[in-house]
């Protein structure tokens, strides 16, 4: 299973991610994780994203794609991923296209996961009280709305466009939200083979 996992900012996308993933046996690789951890390691491409991500902005193409390049790399990837915030640009999907025609590979799915704008801002204010994330105060989470509605929400089209788009509401419990994504893909791969 070759997986992509796309949503707006508080859609709850890291939570399904780590399920989804571990339903079917595959490593959960989150962007957003692995720059944070980078920033708390304060290591050359932390400190380097740590500006972008403090303000709501996306950390440069160049920047994301050799890290996410790499990590595919590894070998517990070589029987399937599943990437939970990436692709976010046009730019990144041709890396993806490219690194997954390189391994003679291509997506089974993409599932977007979607909520109304004032349930996912309450979300993330609820979040930056329990959690303390640093890009979860009012201006910035306002801030990677407007990027992902400018930047990520048109590739969902494209996606679309291949026949490899499931669409999901995000809205109630984790659980259910969890099922629906399963359904989603269960539908998916009997219409697609
Ligand atoms: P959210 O989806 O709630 O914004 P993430 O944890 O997925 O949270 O991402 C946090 C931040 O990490 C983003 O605002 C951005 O700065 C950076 N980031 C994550 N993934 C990417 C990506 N694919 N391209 C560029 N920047 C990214």
């Amino acid at each position: 299973m070759r997986l992509l996992l796309m949503g707006p900012p508080g859609a709850g996308k890291g939570t399904q991610a780590v399920a989804i993933a571990e339903r079917f046996g595959i490593p959960a690789i989150s962007t957003g994780d692995i720059f944070r951890a980078n920033v708390a390691q304060q290591s050359p491409l932390g400190r380097t994203a740590q500006q972008y991500m403090d303000a709501g902005e996306y950390v440069p193409d160049e920047v994301t794609n050799a890290m996410v390049a790499g990590r595919l790399s590894d070998p517990d990837c070589a029987d399937g991923f599943l990437l939970d915030g990436y692709p976010r640009t046009l730019q990144q999907v041709d890396e993806l296209d490219a690194i997954l025609e390189r391994g003679d590979t291509a997506l089974d799915a993409v599932v977007l996961v979607e909520a109304d704008p004032g349930e996912l801002v309450r979300r993330l204010m609820l979040r930056a009280e329990a959690q303390g994330r640093v890009d979860d105060t009012d201006e910035v989470i306002r801030r990677r709305l407007e990027v992902y509605a400018a930047e990520t929400a048109p590739l969902a089209a494209q996606y679309a466009e291949r026949g490899l788009l499931a669409t999901v509401d995000g809205l109630g419990p984790v659980d259910v939200v969890a099922e629906r994504i399963l359904s989603a893909l269960v539908a998916k791969s009997s219409a697609g083979s």
